[in-house]
């Protein structure tokens, strides 16, 4: 289960059977699944999170900061991927077709899962900043990468 005071901030964010019903891990994600990456130097990429199961989540040690606004953001682009992977209809099916479109020549924007999570960070780092939240860095970048990334 999330910690109290994550599922507190986070709390009419995302629906409480998400909150209530997913496990966080705080360690290196492995290199599959839905993942958030940041880019630490040129050329070079990190995974900081990932949404690899329905009722997990995996947030890199480095980039666990469950006290401010965009380290709770992070956490809230993984819980939208769990609504989502409760929601969509064989969402790891419509997931991969979208990232597929990307690898096409699209954008990343192109790939609508991974804009509607970015969307809701944004959301959700906005609004715990506006509740008293200290920001930290913007260290996600808009969009993640899947199996059959250039990056696994
Ligand atoms: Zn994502």
């Amino acid at each position: 289960m999330l910690p109290q005071d994550i599922r507190d901030a986070l709390r009419g964010l995302y629906p409480d059977s998400v909150l209530d019903n997913t496990q966080l891990e705080v360690t290196v994600p492995r290199l599959t699944g839905f993942m958030v990456f940041t880019l630490i130097a040129p050329q070079k990429w990190l995974a900081i999170g990932s949404a690899p199961s329905p009722g997990l989540i995996r947030i890199h040690p480095s980039y666990y900061a469950p006290k401010t606004a965009t380290g709770l953001a992070l956490i809230g682009h993984e819980l939208c991927h769990q609504v989502q992977w409760r929601t969509v209809p064989n969402f790891l099916a419509a997931y991969t077709a979208e990232e597929e479109r990307n690898i096409a020549g699209h954008p990343p924007w192109s790939n609508r899962f991974e804009a509607e999570c970015y969307a809701s960070e944004q959301r959700a780092a906005t609004l715990l900043r506006q509740r008293g939240y200290p920001s930290r860095q913007a260290l996600a970048l808009p969009f993640c990468m899947c199996q059959g990334s250039p990056f696994r």
